[in-house]
């Protein structure tokens, strides 16, 4: 059995480096030109360890893992109780690109689906702020998170940008029944794009899902990012309701609130402990990464990790790497 974290997690990339199921996402093209053989992992503890093989430098726009960070600015700005108010957190059981919302209040049923994402990047910064403005906000807030500076493809953007016709469906609905801002929709669905297009590596998820598994601060820092009120919240509606119409799934049998993206990544924080991140760019019918599943699936049972393990179980793997760090 391996004796480091780096060594474990190596042992792991090797074990289903030849799983070959799923297909890359189309859209943008970057992603459909994705190389399908990247695979990366990576795990930074509460206290700062960071741990990552494989291609773990690679970037890749950030997608749909965006939705539960710019979901805690939201929560963060505005208080939990007012985003509740505009966005339920009802797992949808729905896909993420679903035109639906709930028929009485007329709220998208989650901040994870894209009708809850597009109505939670509108509420980010001052009511009737400038596109410009709001992406900015959440690029920079997302930094501080990653603790370096990330950046934004704006040719992803415009490429998807171009064929983005169900979110600007699902933008117009909310418009037309009332719950959207008074913002332009179109605009809204601009400023989400480019939230989706923001440029990650495996190492900065890691490290931002850290950042929530660690009440809101980045490990290691003194800087709060979002309040741990804000951060448990965040990680429950990833819990529910992050992996979509896998949800169920996921919570029985890893138990590790995560956030799927259709690049491939997959952000997972377990409170208290540590944040995980994965990239392999083939996906399965729900939008999940086909290796990047089951990387999270040998975690979660090698290490203990599932949030409904017993806490008291002693001498665990996660143990016996942690005290070799130490
Ligand atoms: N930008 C993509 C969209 O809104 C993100 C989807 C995803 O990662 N699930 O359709």
């Amino acid at each position: 059995m391996a004796d480091t974290f780096d060594d474990y997690l190596a042992t792991i990339l090797a074990a289903v480096q030849d799983e070959a199921g799923g297909e890359v996402h189309e859209v943008p093209r970057a992603l459909a030109e994705a190389d399908p053989g990247l695979l990366a992992a990576a795990l930074c503890t509460t206290d700062g360890e960071l741990h990552s093989v494989g291609d773990d430098e690679h970037e890749a726009t950030i997608q749909s893992v965006s939705k539960a960070f710019v979901y805690a600015l939201a929560l963060e700005q505005h208080g939990i109780g007012e985003v509740l108010r505009a966005v339920d957190v009802e797992p949808s059981g729905e896909a993420y690109n679903v035109i639906s919302v709930e028929a009485e209040s007329k709220r998208p049923r989650n901040p994870m689906i894209n009708a809850g994402a597009l109505l939670v990047h509108a509420l980010v910064g001052e009511r009737g702020a400038e596109q410009d403005e709001r992406v900015e906000i959440i690029r920079s807030r997302l930094s501080a998170m990653a603790g370096r500076e990330l950046s934004i493809d704006e040719e992803a953007a415009k490429d998807e940008l171009s064929q983005a016709h169900r979110n600007l469906a699902i933008a117009h609905m909310l418009r037309a029944e009332g719950v959207m801002p008074d913002d332009d929709p179109v605009d809204v669905v601009r400023g989400y794009t480019r939230q989706c297009s923001i440029l990650v590596t495996p190492r900065d998820l890691a490290v931002m899902a850290a950042t929530l598994a660690n009440g809101g601060y980045r490990p290691g820092e003194d800087e709060e990012v979002v309040s741990a009120p804000v951060a448990r919240h965040t990680l429950s509606v990833m819990a529910t309701c992050g992996m979509y119409t896998a949800a169920g799934d996921w919570m029985s049998e890893i138990g590790i609130p995560a956030k799927s993206g259709v690049s491939g990544a997959i952000m997972g924080a377990l409170p208290g402990r540590v944040g995980i991140a994965t990239y392999a760019p083939r996906l399965d019918r729900h939008g999940t990464s086909v290796r990047g599943r089951a990387i999270f699936e040998r975690l979660s049972d090698e290490l203990d990790l599932h949030l409904l393990d017993d806490p008291h179980r002693q001498d665990t793997l996660w143990d016996r790497l942690r005290q070799q760090e130490a």
